[in-house]
């Protein structure tokens, strides 16, 4: 009997919280998680940090509108509408990485920067107080924002890949208490998701906070962040009053992939064709959407597979466009088989031209190239389907816990071998459904990537045992299926 969604989720929340509990404490140093200031900028836009704050006097801090995301010089968001105690403010935004940008980015003096209301940051100096000021000496209320959004989880950094001291441990559970240990871990992760999207939902609406969650997972982890953006540029809401053309002219030129001078002249007879097509909608609105160059998105080319090139990325989001009205019923209705709904809705996602090509300039290919792989298909279910469906129906948690894995990939291969080193009957068993890969990332993320002393520190071995004590009573045991 599967266990009921989100219930293991409250169990693996008091594990980690009890064995936090008991972990020393360590001090880290180190990088932003944000990448730049525009991976930062989306974030806060697309709500995920939530709208109520703490200022840095500890002023209440309510983001009533969230504004314009400016396309050129001057603060990063105008039009912004915020209460400070309770008095609103309306003017600009500026977010920087560290506070100190202000200054050394010139904001100090230049008086495009009067009307900023609220400066965000995630770092701050950790012995002055930096304030902020405009050219006309008004002090500017701060907000100093964590250095994640406490939603998407922390930052992914990996340590090297080595058995870990839990294996022993966790050799000495039944394959019924790993695998509650999983679900639990899965449920909460699941639960993670329903509430980001939630909150995004909250600062934006249903149908925009899906396009995002959409278009982040077809960019994976490479390019999440450049979709997300792209998503936030080109609302859905505004896409779908366009016709065909027009959106996709929309989606690549505010992509950046409509610039002449990026790749030069295509030379295949179909690419100009194509481009010839989008050109014709691209000039009349280029002047009112592309950005300056500072804030162009920037994507990353770099160890993709040919298939999944940023510019068929962007193909397949104008695809999930011209599906919408299909796809609307799969977080707004109670859909009987989710699964066998989204397989049957992508496998009909067809487009002439990124069906034969890997980048807008590329000579076509003599087989048609899917638009949307299988991984990623399973990646779209599990991290926004489910997770947007079962905000309102936690029944779909069986149908779920039924999805199998997604092919390995590194984060779980490393996963696996630390949690139980080089035992691959037990990494095969518990890898083979998606709900058990996610439990096994969760249970990573909370204590290996936390770790910083070699597992010597690593609190988790020793609290296994307690698993037992928090764990479910037999009649409704968390074993999701025979293990
Ligand atoms: S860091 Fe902790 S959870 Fe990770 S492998 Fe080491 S002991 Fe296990």
């Amino acid at each position: 009997m599967s266990v009921p969604f989100p219930v293991a989720a409250g169990r693996y929340e008091s594990f980690r919280e009890r064995v936090w509990s008991l972990a020393r404490l360590v001090v880290r140093g180190g990088d932003c998680p944000f990448r730049d200031e525009i991976d930062l900028q989306a974030h806060w836009f697309g709500g995920e940090f939530g709208r109520v704050f703490t200022g840095t006097e500890g002023e209440r801090i309510e983001i009533v509108q969230f504004g314009h995301w400016n396309r050129g010089a001057g603060p990063d968001f105008t039009e912004v509408a915020l209460r400070i105690d309770g008095e609103l403010r309306r003017g600009a935004l500026e977010i920087d990485i560290d506070v100190r940008h202000w200054e050394k980015h010139g904001h100090v003096t230049n008086p495009d920067f009067n009307e900023v209301v609220l400066h965000v940051f995630t770092d701050q100096p950790a012995l002055n107080r930096f304030f902020t000021r405009t050219a006309d000496h008004r002090h500017v209320p701060q907000l100093l924002l964590p250095q994640f959004t406490g939603l998407e989880g922390r930052p992914d950094f990996l340590p090297e890949a080595f058995p870990g001291r839990c294996v022993a441990p966790l050799s000495r559970m039944s394959d019924g208490e790993v695998d509650s240990l999983l679900v639990a871990a899965a449920q909460y992760r699941l639960r993670r998701k329903s509430d980001r999207l939630r909150v995004m939902i909250d600062s934006t609406s249903d149908e925009q906070a899906m396009f995002q969650a959409l278009a982040e997972a077809l960019g994976f982890r490479q390019n999440k962040t450049a979709m997300a953006v792209l998503a936030q540029r080109c609302p859905v809401k505004m896409l779908l009053t366009m016709d065909k053309p027009e959106r996709e002219a929309r989606l690549f030129g505010a992509a950046g992939f409509l610039d002449h001078r990026e790749g030069g002249d295509p030379t295949p007879e179909d690419s100009r064709a194509y481009l010839g097509k989008l050109w014709d909608h691209w000039w009349k609105m280029r002047d009112s959407v592309e950005t300056s160059p500072r804030r162009a998105i920037t994507w990353r080319y770099d160890g993709n597979r040919p298939l999944n090139h940023p510019q068929r990325r962007v193909g397949a989001l104008a695809g999930l466009v011209d599906q919408w009205e299909q796809l609307r019923p799969l977080w707004e209705e109670n859909v009987n088989n989710l699964e066998k709904e989204v397989n049957n809705l992508l496998k009909r996602l067809h487009h002439p031209f990124w069906e034969y090509h890997y980048t807008l300039r590329s000579a076509p290919s003599k087989t048609a190239l899917r638009l949307v792989g299988k991984d990623r298909l399973r990646d779209i279910l599990g991290n926004v389907i489910f997770p947007g469906a079962m905000r309102l129906e936690p029944d779909y948690w069986s149908e779920y816990a039924a999805l199998g894995g997604v092919d390995s990939n590194q984060k779980l291969r490393r996963a696996a071998l630390r949690l139980f080193g080089i035992d691959t009957q037990r990494q095969k068993l518990f890898t083979r459904y998606y709900h058990q890969q996610q439990g096994l990332l969760q249970i990573y993320e909370d204590f290996c990537l936390e770790d910083a002393s070699d597992c010597r520190n690593c609190p988790f071995p020793e609290q296994l045992s307690q698993w037992r004590s928090l764990a479910p009573p037999p009649g409704e045991l968390a074993v999701a299926h025979n293990v």
